[in-house]
């Protein structure tokens, strides 16, 4: 079920050879912080690593600029195995999500086996996808909805984390904005001639908070008011606020979907104002499962010596667009260890560990757990058809 030790021990090696500029890499991308969609440089700089280190790299797929695919072949057609690579950063706070060890951890693995290897002594191919957007854009999903993933047997990438766990589940989100619509007046000599949608939007936080109590433990309700008003002087007539309705099921974030329209109409109707709300079409899924391709990462990660770490359960879920190709087809989305234990994602903390030696360390890892996984696959049809047999028995979760 596995690939053969020595080649491993060869493309392990060639990881370790390439590591320092692997850092470089992702020590400039953290440097570089670029938001979904926007990702030039980030995907220029990865796409010129991968050229060096023989990959055939195709650049702009699926209709996204910042998009790629890099290919390593085999001996003739057979399956490909993607590992997927994510390297935008947030609003505000950088890569606090440590999306640059994503992308340097993802590449490296890719390079190490054209660097290590040249051509696979097997049939079938690895792909590096470059899959921009992660955070708000669903990049995958517009690529997958594009083709990119058609040809795609099984996809792997890794995130860092303050622990190194290769399965945890994440939740489905449906995003949804909530508009307010009142009327302007005098916020002193007039205010009784104004429909106040600032309330409004306040009644909402509200009705949701109240409403927390009564939601299955899983579901996350958590948002932002985009648009507060112009002035204080000026009653305001247009507010709005986003929100992400998460849980561990897509059914359960339509039902909360639901109970979310009707706070915001009751939050209308208490205020005099007139409500819109709309959600993005885009909806995330959770993660299926795969025990196979989780248990090869597992040994491999045991192999490097880099074993995971019991999940000390502090933490909740987060969400990935990964999840939807999970749904799709044979996927893991394992975590490595980037930081010490208990350092939140999306904390200014966490972007500083981003750039430490450990996250040096954990993209090493990184890479090194994805390519001897993808060679696993490859080298052995049965380990694949018994990926795509959990897939097709697991639990989808939505
Ligand atoms: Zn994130
Ligand atoms: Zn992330």
């Amino acid at each position: 079920m596995s690939a053969d030790p020595a080649l491993k021990q060869k493309v392990a090696e060639t990881v370790d050879r390439i590591a320092g500029e692997l850092e470089t890499l992702s020590l400039r991308i953290h440097g570089t912080p670029e938001l979904a969609f926007k990702e030039v440089q980030a995907a220029a700089w990865l796409t010129e690593f991968l050229e060096k280190h023989g990959a055939r790299v195709e650049r702009g797929v699926g209709g996204l600029p910042t998009a790629f695919r890099a290919t390593i072949g085999g001996r003739g057609a057979g399956p490909a195995i993607a590992i997927m690579a994510e390297y935008d950063a947030l609003p505000g706070i950088g890569h606090a999500c440590g999306h640059n060890v994503i992308a340097t951890a993802g590449v490296g693995a890719g390079a190490a086996i054209g660097a290590a290897l040249g051509q696979l002594p097997f049939a079938g191919q690895v792909q590096v996808i470059g899959t921009p957007a992660e955070e708000g854009g669903a990049g995958k999903v517009k690529l997958m909805d594009a083709g990119v993933f058609d040809d795609v047997a099984a996809a792997m990438m890794i995130h860092g984390r303050c622990g190194t766990q290769v399965w945890r589940p994440t939740l489905g989100i449906i995003k949804v904005k909530a508009e307010f619509f009142g009327q302007a007046a005098h916020a002193s000599s007039w205010p009784w001639r104004g429909v106040n949608a600032l309330n409004a939007v306040i009644g909402l936080f509200n009705a949701l908070d109240a409403m927390r109590q009564q939601l299955r433990p899983d579901a996350r309700i958590h948002g932002i008011i985009t648009k507060g008003g112009e002035q204080a002087n000026i009653i305001p007539e247009y507010t709005s606020a986003e929100f992400y309705l998460r849980s561990t099921s897509v059914a359960y974030c339509w039902e909360l979907l639901r109970r979310f329209t009707a706070a915001a109409e009751g939050a209308a109707a208490a205020t005099g104002c007139r409500t819109s709300v709309t959600h993005d079409p885009t909806v995330h899924e959770p993660l299926k499962a795969n025990p196979t391709m989780a248990g090869l990462f597992a040994r491999n990660l045991e192999l490097i010596d880099f074993p995971e770490d019991p999940d000390d359960g502090q933490a909740g879920y987060g969400s990935t667009d990964c999840g939807n190709v999970s749904q799709r087809l044979p996927t893991i989305h394992p975590y490595i260890r980037i930081s010490p234990d208990g350092v939140p994602g999306h904390s200014r903390e966490f972007a500083e560990w981003a750039r430490s030696p450990l996250a040096r360390t954990g993209m090493v890892a990184g890479a090194k757990a994805l390519a001897l996984t993808a060679l696993d696959l490859l080298a052995s049809p049965d380990a694949l058809e018994q990926a795509r047999r959990d897939f097709a028995q697991g639990e989808a979760g939505v």
